[in-house]
């Protein structure tokens, strides 16, 4: 298709959800583009096995299954670009996506942009990313074989990178500000009997060092009940402190929460007709593959019917 024709339907996002809506608006025929933007495949792609996703009674692996739904929306003409988007004229239909070098005209767009990993905002926090500060322990992990390895968080991602960290690292230190967990049972249960993870509770990292090094040698550490500081030596430091909405350059156009989810009513329609959104940007209660995958399908559907009403 020619760069100036007008697509039926751009899917933004290339996670379960965006390759979900692929299939079913595939299969409608409508012949969706989906944008893969800077996490392509999304937050599968950097998971490692996952149990609860139905069909898989020994688990799949993450990359692996968003490879295959992406094969199954191909097979029935889904096409996909790698492209970063700048911005999108909501004022005009077609819709007018500003992808920078490149314009695309569409009538509909479905927003599956999902949430990226949040940092933890320290002073030198940026400046270490990539030489042991990560959000993504199945991408670098291996870089720490043999050496002590410290994670942030107290959800399921803490206690999943926690466990997955413990194949390579001599140890692993979980650090929670509270002492209650927000990760299911199983998963903390699984982290408190593995015999390399231990857990420091009610402590926050107020640094993390050494940027003159370029290593990670150690955090500086706050226990919030006693405000003992001290220097926590380790080798890595792995956020798993949650995920951001990717939907700021709807900023103004779209309703967002406080923090910048987009907004809904019945579950995919935001208050721009022909303009739909799923999975985990706007989805802060579930974000779960399964409920991503949901929330795609709906979408395309809403599409369809749209593209119906309007005569298409
Ligand atoms: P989450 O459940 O929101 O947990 C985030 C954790 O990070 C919380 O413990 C939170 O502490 C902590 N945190 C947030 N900001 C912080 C900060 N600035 N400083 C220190 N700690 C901070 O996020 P998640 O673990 O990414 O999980 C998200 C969803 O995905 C959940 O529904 C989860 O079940 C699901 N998930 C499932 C699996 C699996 O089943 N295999 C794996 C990963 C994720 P507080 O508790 O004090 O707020």
């Amino acid at each position: 298709m020619g760069n100036n024709a007008i697509r039926n339907v751009v899917i933004l996002g290339s996670g379960c959800s965006g390759l979900t809506a692929a299939i079913y608006a595939a299969r409608a025929n409508l012949k969706p583009l989906v944008l893969e933007g800077h996490e392509p495949g999304g937050q599968l792609s950097i998971t490692t096995l996952v149990e609860n996703f139905p069909g898989f009674p020994d688990g799949i692996q993450g990359p692996e299954l968003i490879e295959n739904i992406k094969k199954q929306a191909a097979r029935f003409g889904a096409e996909y670009q790698m492209a970063h988007l700048v911005s999108v004229d909501f004022t005009k239909r077609p819709f007018v996506l500003n992808l920078g070098s490149q314009q695309l005209l569409t009538r509909t767009l479905i927003i599956a942009s999902g949430a990226s990993a949040r940092w933890l905002g320290l002073p030198n926090e940026q400046a270490l990313i990539g030489h042991g500060v990560s959000s993504c322990a199945t991408c670098d992990g291996f870089f720490f074989s043999g050496k002590p390895i410290t994670v942030i968080g107290g959800g399921d991602s803490a206690m999943e990178e926690a466990l997955f960290l413990t194949r390579f690292a001599s140890e692993v230190t979980v650090i929670h500000r509270r002492d209650s967990f927000r990760a299911s049972k199983i998963m903390l249960d699984r982290a408190r009997q593995h015999p390399k993870i231990k857990f420091l509770t009610d402590t926050v990292v107020d640094d993390v060092f050494d940027v003159k090094q370029k290593e990670v040698t150690a955090l500086r550490l706050r226990n919030l009940k006693t405000a003992k500081e001290w220097d926590f030596p380790t080798s890595a430091m792995f956020l798993g402190i949650g995920h951001e909405p990717n939907a700021k350059w709807a900023d103004g156009h779209l309703d967002t929460d406080s923090d910048g989810y987009l907004l809904t009513k019945n579950y995919v329609f935001t208050r721009v007709p022909g303009v739909f959104a799923c999975g985990d940007v706007q989805d802060r209660r579930y974000r779960q593959a399964i409920s991503a995958a949901g929330t795609g399908c709906m979408a395309a559907m809403e599409v369809e019917k749209f593209l119906e009403e309007e005569g298409r």
